[in-house]
């Protein structure tokens, strides 16, 4: 093995895309979210688990993120949901992506004959609430659909929002926008039956089978991770993501001795400690200083003293635990019956799930499993 290995285990990603589709209601497509290099497991990994599994769209952020897909070879009905440059408008058509609009300016632009693309196929997207990305308006969304609609040079295929507050416990929020949202789609889909209505992401979608709608877009829970940043095991998802390291170093320290960077670590007794390899430069943050602990051999040690950018260490209590140099070291994920979550990483950091995984750096080698 190396210093530091991200192990993703594919089989747990379609383990996780199935459990969703298996709760969606009739009628509902699924789309597995892809963008941030798969949440950090490896967008094309996370691509190719998910179509295998059954999603029937992916979706991503960025028109790069669609063009590297494509250019790996993946086919089948690809959304990028994000805001695009001019330059990045083109790329995303080149890559038969589909694209969002929610400005008259952006849907001329995207309807501009592309020798080298398809019409574009445009999703109309409306602010119900994020306050983020598409338009605050109805009646401009709905005339930006009618004019897609009537125009040959494109594609109207879908019709959209997101979420604020799904994931939050006793939320209401979630309802009004839904209303909101129900109230502009609708008539528009009365009026264009095949309009694909999507609101819904993963938090969403395991709360109320009334999100569904015609798809849903779900990227935390398909890496079986808990949106709400509790539990997956709740929602019967399965963590795809092993952070492993290895023991490079086991020395005695002296009571009152110390370890690692400012001295946050100083020995209470005598002890023993382990040097393991893994820093902030391969995204394991310096927000983790006394704050993590690791599993080796099937038992829970703490790491103690300052993430530095390429180390961490280990307390291995007096007796060394039987510890020796070539242990495989738990970061994150199951070693025996002991297991590190994401979310409990993320709570000692005061974040998110999401944002742990996102954040491991390319010098954490991945590797499937
Ligand atoms: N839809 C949109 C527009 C998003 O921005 C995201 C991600 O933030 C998702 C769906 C997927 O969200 P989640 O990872 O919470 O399922």
């Amino acid at each position: 093995m190396e210093r530091v290995e991200a192990l993703v285990d594919v089989a747990a990603i379609g383990a996780n895309v199935r459990t969703l589709r298996g709760r969606l209601a009739p009628g509902a497509a699924f789309a597995g979210v892809v963008k941030a290099d798969g949440y950090g497991h490896g967008a094309l990994t996370a691509a190719r688990a998910a179509q295998a599994a059954g999603a029937d769209w992916l979706a991503v952020v960025s028109a790069r993120e669609a063009r590297t897909l494509r250019d790996a070879g993946i086919a089948g009905p690809l959304l990028v949901m994000g805001a695009l440059t001019p330059d990045e408008l083109d790329l995303a058509l080149g890559a038969a992506a589909d694209v969002v609009a929610w400005t008259p300016e952006f849907l001329e632009a995207a309807a501009r004959p592309r020798p080298d693309a398809p019409p574009a196929r445009v999703h109309v997207k409306l602010d119900t609430g994020m306050g983020r990305l598409g338009t605050r308006d109805p009646d401009l969304a709905t005339a930006l659909v009618r004019r897609a609609v009537a125009d040959d040079r494109v594609h109207a295929v879908g019709l959209m929002t997101h979420f604020a507050t799904a994931d939050e416990e006793g939320d209401r929020f979630m309802d009004e926008q839904l209303a909101r949202y129900r109230a502009w789609a609708e008539p528009l889909k009365a009026v264009h039956p095949g309009l694909v209505r999507h609101v819904a992401n993963s938090a969403a979608t395991l709360r109320d089978p009334a999100t569904h709608l015609d798809l849903v877009r779900c990227g935390i829970a398909i890496y079986g991770m808990d949106p709400a940043n509790r539990d997956p095991e709740r929602h019967g998802l399965v963590p795809a993501l092993a952070l492993r390291s290895v023991v490079a170093a086991v020395k005695p320290c002296a009571r009152g001795e110390s370890a690692g960077y400012g001295r946050r670590f100083v020995a209470e007794r005598d002890t023993v400690l382990a040097t393991v390899p893994i820093g902030y430069g391969d995204g394991w943050r310096r927000g983790l200083t006394n704050q993590a602990e690791v599993l080796i051999g099937g038992r829970r040690f703490a790491q103690v003293g300052t993430v530095s950018m390429d180390n961490v260490t280990v307390d291995l209590g007096p007796d060394g635990g039987g510890v020796t140099v070539g242990d495989p070291v738990t970061l994150l994920g199951a070693d025996g019956g002991e297991r590190i979550l994401a979310e409990t990483v993320a709570a000692a950091l005061g974040t998110i799930n999401y944002e742990v995984t996102c954040g491991l750096l390319p010098r954490a080698t991945r590797r499937t499993v």
